[in-house]
């Protein structure tokens, strides 16, 4: 198997500066409860959180869907699931791709239910062309083609997950 980089290191950076500064802006230095969906957005996280300027608490939740290595089956469970209380809080999700949109469209409805004080949505990627369940992605960094991709958290069987970029995977190689 060889990897093709598709979106570079540099890039990544540039994009996710830019998140960070609008973040920053739109929340004027309020409190924002972080919550990175484990594991693909750890990496998205780490390098987005260390740019905003406003107090965070970092929460992490893992969620699992059935299925194969490059695809979702349709069912959603919480694995881990936040300790702290976020009703009233600002809380903003962090995600490494919104694929069909199951994921979130779950994460969603399921955060909801306590109540926060606003509930925003960043994903680094997101496959417009897969979407099943629309939901508003409120700081995105890049729209990308219908293609499974690895690297910067993003996996392929557990695999390359550290690379500082995002790659397409040449399963025939
Ligand atoms: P969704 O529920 O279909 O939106 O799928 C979201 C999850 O599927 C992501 O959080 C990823 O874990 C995984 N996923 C979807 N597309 C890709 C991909 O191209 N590469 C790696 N993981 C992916």
């Amino acid at each position: 198997m060889n990897v093709e980089v598709y979106i570079s290191q540099e890039e990544i950076q540039v994009r996710i500066a830019e998140l960070a500064k609008k973040i920053t802006n739109d929340y004027h230095g309020q409190e924002i409860t972080v919550i990175a969906v484990l594991s693909g957005a750890f990496m998205f996280c780490a390098d987005l959180v260390r740019q905003i300027q406003c107090p965070i608490k970092l929460e992490f939740m893992k969620v699992s869907s059935y299925g194969d290595n490059t695809s979702t089956s349709g069912e959603v469970k919480v694995d881990l699931d936040i300790k702290s209380d976020i009703n009233d809080k600002h809380v903003l999700i962090l995600e490494d791709i919104v694929d069909t949109g199951l994921t979130l469209t779950y994460l969603i409805k399921h955060l909801n239910t306590r109540h926060p004080k606003s509930l925003k949505l960043a994903s680094l990627l997101s496959k417009p062309s897969r979407t099943v369940h629309p939901i508003k992605i409120d700081y995105q960094g890049f729209e990308i083609e219908d293609k499974f991709v690895i690297g910067y958290g993003l996996d392929y069987a557990s695999k390359y997950r550290e690379l500082p970029y995002i790659g397409i995977l040449n399963l025939e190689c």
